[in-house]
């Protein structure tokens, strides 16, 4: 095997196709838990204008690396080590095997608010995660932004542009936002709500009414949730990668990681959070592998 691949989201099955592409043999291996897959429809994956769900992505995705020849794996890779002689030894689902180039593909998990169904809702485009993504979506709505602890100040700004109906939601939680920040929000008309929230009325899958502890009631039409993402950065970090306060992976502009031989796509590295940045970061990784090693084998002219 030319390439080991962990992670078959958008970034992983995009090296996929072009290692393949570059006649080089590539397993991915995946833990089936990409965020694409949470995408109910999606408006701005350009080519797409009727919208594509993360799903139906995955699917075209996958169905294209498999023409090539890629394989991709089920399981996962829990753990990673460099070779003295070059290349490295994985773990994939209690097996082991060698390898002399791998792209780390293993993106990042929301943190989840603490709410009845979100999962349902997220699905649903109730709750709703990336503004960058959707926020078109509900322009002129009422809209609720979750955040506290390191403030979200970037989230609530660009919200802003869609709705002037804009609040950020602490839910009773410190917001650690300094003075001058503070007075940002205020100046663009959006309000901090710190109250504690008592109760929620559910109706159907939805929150219909959020019950504060100082007994007002609040309405909202769509939640965005801005808690940050638990970047899956872990095996690189165990092989000595550099890393930002974040956990995301530092990259040089061939999507090397500090460790000779292993690379990074997608939203395992820091910046946008988007499939085009992933995808970009992938087709860059995969062409300075494919540079990187020796040719393919000619095949024989028939
Ligand atoms: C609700 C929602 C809506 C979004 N909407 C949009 C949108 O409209 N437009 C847009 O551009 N972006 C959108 N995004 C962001 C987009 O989904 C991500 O930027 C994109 O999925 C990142 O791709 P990735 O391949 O880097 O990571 P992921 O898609 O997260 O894939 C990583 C994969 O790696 C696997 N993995 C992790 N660790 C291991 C391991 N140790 N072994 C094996 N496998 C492993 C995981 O199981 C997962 O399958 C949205 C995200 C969410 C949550």
């Amino acid at each position: 095997m030319d390439c080991l691949v962990i992670g078959a989201g958008p970034a992983g099955l995009t090296a996929a196709v072009y290692l393949a592409r570059f006649r080089r043999t590539v397993t991915v291996v995946d833990g089936g838990a990409s965020r694409a897959s949470w995408i109910p429809v999606s408006h701005n994956l350009v080519g797409f204008p009727e919208g594509l769900s993360g799903d139906a992505l995955l699917d075209r995705l996958r169905v294209q690396a498999t023409r090539y020849g890629a394989v991709i794996q089920p399981g996962t890779v829990s753990a990673l080590s460099a070779l003295p002689e070059g290349g490295f030894e994985a773990t994939v689902s209690g097996a082991s095997l060698r390898v002399p180039r791998v792209l780390l593909a293993t993106g990042g998990l929301d943190v989840e608010p603490e709410l009845p169904g979100v999962r349902n809702a997220v699905r649903r485009g109730l709750v709703r995660y990336c503004p960058i993504c959707d926020a078109f979506e509900v322009i002129g709505q009422k809209v609720a932004l979750i955040a506290f602890g390191r403030c979200r100040v970037k989230e609530a700004l660009l919200l802003r542009g869609y709705t002037a109906d804009l609040t950020v939601l602490t839910l009773g939680r410190a917001m650690e936002m300094p003075d001058d920040e503070r007075r940002t929000l205020h100046e663009a008309g959006i309000a901090i709500d710190e109250t504690p929230v008592a109760a929620l009325s559910v109706e159907g899958d939805r929150i219909a009414a959020w019950h504060m502890q100082d007994g007002t009631e609040r309405r909202y039409d769509t939640i965005y949730s801005a808690l940050g993402t638990r970047i899956r950065s872990g095996l690189a970090l165990g092989l000595g990668a550099a890393a930002d306060e974040d956990g995301a992976l530092l990259v040089d502009r061939h999507q090397r990681t500090g460790v000779d031989g292993l690379y990074a796509a997608g939203d395992v590295v820091g910046g946008l959070s988007q499939v085009s940045v992933a995808s970009g970061h992938a087709a860059i990784a995969a062409n300075d592998i494919n540079r990187s090693l020796p040719f393919p084998r000619p095949e024989r002219a028939s």
